[in-house]
């Protein structure tokens, strides 16, 4: 449902996107691709791309917005979406929903606080709700998959097969969190089978406008808005959608959540990878993406990106179009 308001809305978010494009381009060299995990070293680093999502089907984008790159830690806020589906309440008996203050993939706090990670979103946290999915699918990579290409409407979404091994092969930091967990009786599954599926899980591709469509849902109260005809889907309880954002806004930049909160005031989830994907309840999404990063493993040009739309009155101008 496009209306005149509609469009003039997209016109006025297009000529922001184009501003901030070029704003963004003397950023290039301030960050640091990650090389922890050997493959994405290699990505070229002088990427930028930014796609907007409205809750009235339209959407908006500038620069790489379609090129795919790895969602990495994005793929957490998924896997934890896809695990409240799955046991509810029940996966705070495993995890807990505070702000860790600590880097993503720290474990000094696991050790006093028994083997329960502060939140979903930091690498220990993720891992065991990948254990907790690994135990209720056969395969957990295609059904975390299957979900995915649901939600982007796009069949051949997939994994980087070359990324998955490099991170596996390089995985032991997240295998020690995994058996140090297991040691506090936290981890149900084979360290090793879960660091499979969490490897491909992180390893999945996706273009800054497929992450904004994907992740449409927890802007429209759990609802994912039927394109090309199709109805749309209550993918998540509207409550439920509501938490998640929440925990988005406390603790998905990991130790920079609270200069996310106060810089851009939206909840986000970001990844290594050089993503970031913001929800604005009830109005829409924005990823944005550029591989640098700042020392919090966060995109230096995304950050600054999203800081600009808010501040450019992205909200105020959706609310008056509405
Ligand atoms: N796969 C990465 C890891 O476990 C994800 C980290 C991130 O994106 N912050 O280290």
């Amino acid at each position: 449902m496009l209306s005149a308001q509609g469009s003039m809305s997209t016109r006025t978010l297009e000529a922001t996107l184009a501003q901030i494009h070029a704003e963004v381009q003397p950023l290039f060299g301030r960050g640091k691709v990650a090389d922890y995990i050997p493959a994405l070293a290699q990505v070229p680093s002088q990427q930028f791309g930014m796609a907007v999502a409205l809750v009235d089907g339209t959407t908006c984008s500038v620069g790489d917005a379609h090129v795919p790159f790895s969602l990495q830690s994005i793929t957490k806020l998924f896997a934890f979406v896809m695990a409240l589906k799955t046991v509810g309440d029940a996966l705070w008996l495993r995890v807990g929903r505070e702000p860790s203050g600590a880097a993503f993939n720290s474990m000094v706090q696991l050790e006093t606080e028994h083997g329960i990670p502060r939140n979903p979103f930091i690498n220990a946290g993720a891992l065991v709700v990948t254990d907790i999915l690994t135990t209720r699918y056969a395969h957990l990579d295609y059904a975390l998959l299957g979900a995915l290409r649901r939600l982007t409407d796009d069949p051949d979404l997939t994994w980087n097969m070359r990324i998955a091994k490099s991170e596996r092969e390089n995985a032991h930091r997240n295998m020690a969190l995994a058996y140090f967990m297991k040691s506090y009786g936290n981890f149900v599954n084979p360290p090793e089978l879960v660091l499979d599926n969490y490897c491909r899980q992180c390893a999945t591709e996706m273009s800054c406008a497929q992450l904004a469509q994907a992740t449409m849902f927890l802007a429209n109260d759990g609802l994912d808005i039927g394109r090309n005809g199709a109805p749309g889907e209550q993918f998540l309880a509207a409550d439920e959608a509501r938490r998640v954002n929440a925990l988005m806004l406390t603790c998905g930049a990991y130790d920079a959540a609270g200069d996310f909160a106060y810089r851009i005031g939206l909840p986000v989830k970001t990844g290594v990878g050089g993503g970031i994907v913001a929800i604005a309840p009830g109005r829409g999404t924005v990823a944005v993406w550029s591989p640098e990063l700042d020392a919090k493993g966060n995109s230096v040009l995304g950050a600054f990106a999203l800081e600009r739309l808010v501040q450019l009155g992205w909200s105020a101008r959706l609310k008056s179009d509405a």
